[in-house]
């Protein structure tokens, strides 16, 4: 299965250009490779997808309650869970992953998107709390 469409070349996100070890009076149009590569150095290449066109992920896995022994969803932590799977797809996250807090009700929790963490946070009752990453 192919990962969705993130956003499309043309869009404003842009594509980034491997930079080629060969010299620039090589490349067949200069002005547009340093206009790529600057614009790519300057933030403008989607982070998302890097360019591609694509997210690397087809969906967001999330940690099995079994396997990790996670306590029980209340209804209001269905509800913030759902949201938080929401969010990190919005997110283009690779992972959701939860962990049970100590001596506290509810899970910790950090989005992911392959090795970085996108963002942090506590599940507990009906409120999720995000926390500085
Ligand atoms: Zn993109």
């Amino acid at each position: 299965m192919l990962p969705p469409r993130c956003c499309t070349p043309s869009s404003p996100h842009g594509r980034s250009t491997p930079i080629p070890s060969r010299s620039l009076r090589d490349l067949p149009n200069q002005t547009a490779f340093v206009e790529e590569a600057l614009r790519s150095a300057l933030g403008r290449t989607c982070p998302t997808c890097e360019g591609a066109g694509r997210t690397r992920w087809a969906s967001v896995a999330v940690s099995d309650f079994k396997q990790r022994a996670l306590p029980r969803l209340d209804r209001d932590g269905a509800v913030q869970l759902k949201s938080l799977v929401r969010l990190s797809r919005e997110l283009a996250a690779s992972t959701l992953d939860l962990a049970p807090r100590r001596e506290a009700p509810g899970f910790d929790f950090s989005v992911q998107r392959g090795r970085a963490v996108l963002l942090r946070g506590t599940l507990a009752g009906n409120t999720t709390t995000f926390h500085a990453n």
